[in-house]
């Protein structure tokens, strides 16, 4: 099958000639890393401080100093382009008896003799680039480089300095250039073979289901067009092979490097997965991955990422090209499992390794966040480096719960309690500032003065407890661990940290919350609007396709995704017959809470009326899993005989797809799921595998204070259309099955 037509009026710009990659001056220095991982924290500066740092030393320097300056080159191989560009912190031109010089200001607490040998190397790396760009663009001779060291409290600056000749800096630049440029040479290559390969790459079933055409050459042609395609069409139409597919018959056309498959649950990636592996059948030269989470992929979940904890640490860049050579040789798909078996046989750390080898793929699966999350995004593709990129954005509606969760930042006085508590034998010096910060909790909680269980409260008046928290990070960072901290300690550090970098830049996207319950105060600076910063995302992709069965109203989605007039929408009818379809409301039942020891026997019956019906298998979702509980065991006793298959909590990725492996054409399976859980989406029982679902429902959940703040937010704003606003009004409670 050939490419989907791509004939329409609009005119399709030509193809760009050949690859084209930039590179950072940052990831230039730090391309060949050597030694080890060490992921323990060095910089407890938030963004904002170090941008106040650099800004108060560059308002510090005399006349003539040039602030962020800017250093840009190009290099041609073949018909192949190679840029890098950067910003020195600051540059001063020769005046009188004062040579050129160039700085970089890294803002730090942590003593100079303390920073990794590795990590000052690549600071001395970058400064040696910015010179080499400043004399090569000022035609200077030679140029004083200067590494200046900030603590952001002191303010005291230890600065190394160096005087480097115009030849010597020369030098070093194409040292450290070298490993790039034949790096890119072999990535252009293979870009080469792969886009030759994919003209023959036909559609790997005998046709387009009904829709499945139309989306796939919507797809196609948007791709040509570096544009962005927003795709609703009901389940079960092939919507991620209708968008892959085109996809990948378009980058000959658009020399996009990488395509990013982005979804929200393992769901989403196994669908993904699948019809990778209906691309890969065919044997063409592509490569592909899944990045797993880190929680996930670790082989030492209760250790920290470091060389004297981790053996898949210690020595990791060392052993890693072997590693990385087994990837380029073998295309087709490295999934968790195939990529454990390689870092075992290397012994390298997986999730590490996954990083890694997502340079040489061309497919890339994994979840939103190494987009989105400001904290998880693969600043190697999207900041370091950058390349022309698809992005397939799977369920897309997910995005706007997902954005609210990435956006959004709490801390936990209970967390707090449990690191003092932790840390009074071997930190007694923690003990202290986490009294002060458990303090600036209780006053906060004093000053609201209410009972109530969740408040809206305004942001100045966190900035007390804001200030404790900086103070306990400030100690931490001046504390000697030669350990690594403890459990409780590390995961405070991560949420003050994480915590002062959200409520550095609140605006009227965001609320703030203090919820109390069970004794514990959570604060929490909730992103109630997401769009703005997931436009951040969307501008890094040349093309994105999202899709979803569940767009509408249009106006409340394209609002809160933060998608533009730049976005095409196109919504593909069902092609399902609806005679096959048959929906029983029963109002009858009522399930609330104090009707459900009464409910059960009914329950029992329906399902026994349901099931009798047809034969095959069936689903029954219920709103929380003591509801379930409460009917498996009345199920249990009623059918001794009849087995049931239900879903825990906490259920392992594997223990998941046995459940669904469970349900097959010819079983006859029961199964109990929760809604909203692991199976109420993305689980895709295709023909016979599922006859029917039940749904007891409780009725739609009441407004939240997030929903009234964020309906505040669209009103104020007045950017959206009455049908948007009426998606988060208080709804109706009803109470059926
Ligand atoms: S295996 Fe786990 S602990 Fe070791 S480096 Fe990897 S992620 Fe860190």
């Amino acid at each position: 099958m050939s490419a989907p037509d791509a004939s329409s009026t609009t005119p399709i710009p030509p193809a760009p000639l050949g690859l084209q990659l930039k590179f950072s001056v940052g990831a230039i220095a730090a391309f060949t890393p050597t030694g080890d991982i060490n992921a323990r924290i060095t910089h407890q500066t938030s963004a904002m401080e170090g941008m106040q740092t650099h800004q108060r030393v560059q308002r510090s320097r005399g006349p003539g100093y040039q602030k962020e300056k800017t250093v840009r080159t190009r290099r041609a191989i073949e018909q192949h382009e190679l840029s890098i560009s950067g910003r020195a912190d600051g540059y001063h031109p020769a005046e009188q008896e004062q040579l050129a010089w160039v700085e970089e200001i890294k803002t730090t607490r942590m003593p100079i003799e303390r920073l990794p040998d590795s990590v000052q190397q690549q600071h001395l790396n970058q400064l040696v680039l910015y010179g080499h760009l400043i004399c090569e663009a000022e035609g200077l001779c030679e140029i004083e480089l200067r590494l200046n060291y900030v603590n952001p409290d002191s303010a005291v600056e230890t600065v190394i300095t160096s005087v480097q000749s115009a030849e010597a800096l020369a030098e070093q630049f194409e040292a450290l250039l070298g490993p790039v440029v034949a790096w890119f040479r072999t990535r252009a290559d293979w870009i080469q073979r792969r886009n030759t390969a994919l003209q023959d790459l036909s559609f790997p079933f005998d046709d387009f289901r009904p829709g499945q055409r139309q989306i796939a050459e919507a797809a196609y042609r948007s791709s040509l067009q570096d544009g962005q395609l927003l795709l609703q069409a009901p389940t079960g139409l092939g919507k991620s092979m209708a968008s892959l597919f085109p996809t990948l018959k378009s980058l000959p056309r658009t020399q996009v490097e990488k395509i990013f498959y982005l979804s929200a649950k393992t769901a989403g990636q196994a669908s993904a997965e699948d019809a990778l592996a209906q691309i890969h059948a065919q044997q063409l030269p592509i490569r592909s991955l899944t990045i797993t989470a880190k929680r996930k992929a670790c082989f030492n979940p209760e250790q920290p990422c470091d060389p004297n904890y981790c053996d898949y640490a210690k020595g990791y860049f060392d052993r890693l090209p072997q590693a990385l050579e087994i990837i380029r040789d073998q295309p087709g798909h490295w999934d968790k499992t195939r990529l454990e078996t390689l870092a075992q046989v290397h012994q390298v750390c997986p999730f590490e390794l996954s990083l890694d080898a997502a340079r040489e793929v061309d497919v890339i699966v994994c979840d939103y966040n190494y987009l989105f999350s400001p904290s998880t995004r693969l600043k190697r593709f999207f900041e370091e480096r950058r390349g022309r990129y698809s992005v397939l954005l799977d369920e897309l509606h997910n995005l706007v719960d997902r954005g609210q969760d990435m956006f959004s930042a709490e801390v936990q006085k209970l967390q707090f309690q449990a690191a003092k508590k932790e840390s009074r034998a071997a930190y007694p010096t923690c003990v202290k500032v986490l009294n002060q910060v458990n303090r600036a909790f209780l006053a906060l909680n004093k000053s609201l003065g209410s009972n109530a269980s969740e408040i809206e409260v305004a942001a100045e008046a966190l900035k007390p407890l804001c200030s404790r928290l900086q103070q306990f990070l400030t100690h931490l960072e001046t504390l000697e661990a030669p350990q690594g901290l403890p459990a409780e300690l590390t995961q405070c550090l991560f949420d003050a940290h994480r915590f002062l970098q959200v409520f550095d830049k609140l605006n009227d996207d965001y609320a703030t919350f203090v919820l109390d319950s069970q004794n514990n105060l959570t604060v929490r600076l909730a992103c109630v609007h997401p769009g703005q910063q997931l436009q951040e995302g969307y501008a890094l992709a040349d093309t994105l396709i999202g899709f979803s069965a569940t767009l509408s109203p249009k106006a409340y989605y394209g609002d809160l995704l933060g998608f533009k007039t730049r976005a095409q929408w196109l919504k593909v009818p069902s092609p399902f017959a609806a005679e096959k379809q048959l929906t029983l409301i029963a109002t009858h039942i009522p399930v609330s809470f104090q009707h459900r020891s009464k409910a059960v026997p009914n329950l029992l019956t329906l399902m026994k009326t349901l099931i009798a019906g047809k034969r095959g298998n069936y689903l029954v979702f219920f709103p929380s899993y003591a509801f379930l509980d409460d009917v498996r065991t009345a199920f249990e006793a009623a059918y001794p005989d009849k087995a049931l298959h239900c879903q825990t909590r906490d259920m392992s990725d594997d223990a998941v797809k046995a459940f669904t492996d469970g349900f097959t054409e010819d079983s006859e399976r029961l199964g109990f799921a929760v809604m909203g859980g692991r199976f109420a989406e993305g689980i895709d029982l295709k023909g016979q595998r599922l006859s029917g679902a039940m749904i007891i429902s409780l009725g739609l959940a009441p407004k939240t204070l997030a929903q009234d703040a964020l309906l505040r937010r669209m009103q104020s704003k007045r950017d959206s259309q009455p049908a948007a606003g009426a998606e988060v009004e208080p709804r109706p409670t009803q109470t059926n099955v």
